[in-house]
């Protein structure tokens, strides 16, 4: 399970941002997660309430924002949100697709006190 390696690792961010601004506690943090990232969300929440126990951030949430699969079209260049993770253009069902976005895995906010 490697959502507990990647919790730790938003941990270590939350802690690092927390003590350069004086913080002495974390509420939450915001976090981009694309769906292609290979994160279940579901296990992250569960490694985070784990990671915490006996810091500052115990008790805290992540606030998990989805990215979509994005896609570009080699052949006609139109971009789209991918559904279904189906790799396609929806203009001219080209298969030759790039993929421009929903690997996201990134710490966008963090609310400290
Ligand atoms: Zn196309």
């Amino acid at each position: 399970m490697h959502e507990m390696s990647i919790a730790e690792g938003i941990l270590d961010i939350a802690l690092d941002t927390m003590r350069q601004n004086n913080g002495i506690i974390i509420h939450s943090v915001q976090l981009d997660l694309g769906l292609m990232s290979g994160v279940e969300p579901d296990a992250l929440l569960f490694c985070w309430d784990a990671v915490v126990k006996g810091t500052a951030a115990e008790g805290s949430k992540i606030d998990i924002h989805t990215i979509p699969i994005t896609g570009q079209c080699l052949d006609c260049d139109a971009v789209f949100d991918v559904q279904n993770y189906a790799f396609i253009c929806p203009h001219c069902e080209s298969k030759y697709i790039n993929t421009i976005g929903g690997r996201e895995l990134q710490v966008t906010s963090i609310d400290i006190d």
